[in-house]
């Protein structure tokens, strides 16, 4: 497995799926890091590539601030099927549901599956809020820039080059196992290998 790849995606079959994973309770990096070994062992997902881990501000109600990342599988799993097992996993991390965007453990969102449109409230793909979020499409584009948005019809390093770096502290890539602090956009994104 992969850090940092720069993927040109073309989400086929098996379907390619992007997750967000996010983290600001217990042991973050620990944490974030175990939930991508778990989702790696799991049946039908195969994870290609994951991003370098981004240290961010919080949105929402005053909590500590977040570390955040996103990984590329390919899925043998339906959208629903693969939503319930992130749920499962989150609920290992000791995920509870308490305040709306309160802290968590580990929060593993469904970011894109495919060019799937689905809009549910069980599942809406792609991810409502992808499109506006730095802390995604910064660890997104780092292996994803390629990627299109289905219903916008623009790549995620478009997406990303939009919203830009606002809440983003620091960067730690586990292969250079050292952490960046933020100072400028062109220090945030690894260089494509
Ligand atoms: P946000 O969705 O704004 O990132 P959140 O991650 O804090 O907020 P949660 O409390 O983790 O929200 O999830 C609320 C509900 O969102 C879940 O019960 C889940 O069924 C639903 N949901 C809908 N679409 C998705 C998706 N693409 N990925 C993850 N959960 C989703
Ligand atoms: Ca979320
Ligand atoms: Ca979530």
């Amino acid at each position: 497995m992969a850090e940092c790849t720069d993927l040109s995606i073309s989400p086929s079959d098996p379907p390619l799926a992007a997750i967000a994973l996010g983290s600001n309770l217990g042991e973050p990096l620990r944490q974030l890091r175990s939930a991508v070994q778990m989702l790696a062992q799991t049946a039908g997902i195969d994870v290609l590539a994951y991003s370098p881990w981004y240290c961010t501000i919080p949105v929402g109600p005053p909590q500590p601030n977040y570390w955040n990342g996103c990984l590329i599988a390919r899925v043998q799993l339906s959208p629903w099927a693969l939503l319930k097992t992130l749920q499962r996993i989150e609920v290992h991390f000791g995920r509870q549901r308490q305040e709306h965007w309160g802290a968590r453990t580990l929060d593993l969102d469904l970011l894109l599956y495919g060019d799937r449109v689905i809009t549910t409230a069980e599942l809406t793909l792609p991810h409502p809020r992808l499109a506006e979020r730095p802390f995604v499409l910064v660890p997104l584009a780092a292996i994803a820039p390629h990627w299109r948005h289905p219903l916008l019809g623009e790549t995620i390093q478009t997406l990303r080059e939009r919203v830009g770096d606002a809440g983003i502290i620091a960067v730690l890539s586990d292969d250079a196992g050292e952490t960046t602090f933020a100072t400028a956009a062109d220090r945030l994104l690894p260089e494509r290998h």
